[in-house]
Formats: C-alpha cells, structure tokens, sequence
C-alpha cells in the first residue's frame, strides 16, 4: 500500500512538471492571422483534420513565404472517399480581415469573449487562449488559439489540430 501511495505521489508530481513546462499564454492576446505566422520560419507547418457533412479532411498547410501583409501557405487538402483518396494541392494567401465580416457585416472580435485553457491536442499540452463568440447567423463560436502553434489556430467549430511543426 505504502509503494502504491508512493507511486501515485511521484505519478502526480510527474504531472505536475509536465503541467510547468508550458509556457503561459501572453495575458493580453490579439490574434493576428497574419503575424500568428510571421512568427515561424518557412517550412514550419499545420495539420488539421476538417470535418464537414459526415466528411473528414486532412489539411495540411506549409509556411512558404513570409511579409508583413500577406503569408503565402502550401495547402494539400486530403479527402478519403471509402478506398480512394482525392487530393487538391494549391496556395493559400491569409491576410488580416477588416474588422466587418464580410459576409455579415457584424465585428465579430469585439462580439464576444476570452478565457484560457489548457488542452491534450496533437500529441501536446497546449495553453489555449479561447475566443467565445457567435458566427453569422448567431451560432455559437468558439477557437482555440496557442502562439506555440505556426498560425496559432488549434481547434474550431469541425478542425482539430493533428499535428504541426514550428520552426523558428
Ligand atoms: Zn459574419
């Protein structure tokens, strides 16, 4: 019993350091689409699994040129189709969005608010910022967002982080 105890303390010690290692979020955040990137080297990249209509997607997007107004990004979006896969190969340009949304015209970032938590994703321990808001038709809406993360989205409404590398 008493090595059992023992076990559990180094267990829940053990934990606890893991817990330390990640380094907090900044405790003010402004995500910015285009600097969440120019802050890795090219070749660090993302891969989410996209789910939409009963379909999953592999994304997988690669950091390939950097600015100060508009990130350039190699995107492969894989789709498995019972024994086949079909795969699309393009760029992908992401640059900062005016403040109205373009499809509703509601400001979205200010409509809402931020918390933190830490969540298992990707194989990792990663201190989130949360944004909680609403979508264009009033749906709830929330992202996860971690600086640690080329681009810094972690998971949305249907995309989840599988795996990424950040070069620096
Ligand atoms: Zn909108």
């Amino acid at each position: 019993m008493r090595r059992l105890a023992i076990l559990a303390a180094a267990l829940a010690g053990c934990d606890g350091g893991k817990t330390g290692d990640v380094s907090p979020p900044p405790r003010r955040y402004v995500y910015d689409a285009v600097e969440a990137w120019n802050a890795f080297a090219e070749g660090s990249s993302v891969e989410h699994d996209v789910e939409r209509s009963g379909l999953t997607m592999r994304v997988t997007r690669v950091l390939e040129k950097r600015s100060a107004d508009v990130i350039t990004l190699k995107r492969k979006s894989a789709l498995k189709l019972g024994d086949t896969q079909k795969v699309v190969e393009d760029a992908e340009e992401v640059r900062r969005l005016p403040a109205a949304c373009a499809s509703c015209g509601k400001d979205h970032a200010a409509d809402g608010k931020w918390s933190e938590e830490t969540i298992e994703i990707a194989g990792r321990r990663l201190a989130c910022r949360v944004f909680t808001g609403r979508g264009c038709q009033g749906e709830d809406s929330t992202t996860w967002y971690s600086p640690e993360v080329p681009g810094h989205v972690v998971k949305s409404a249907g995309s989840r982080l599988v795996a990424f590398e950040a070069r620096r």
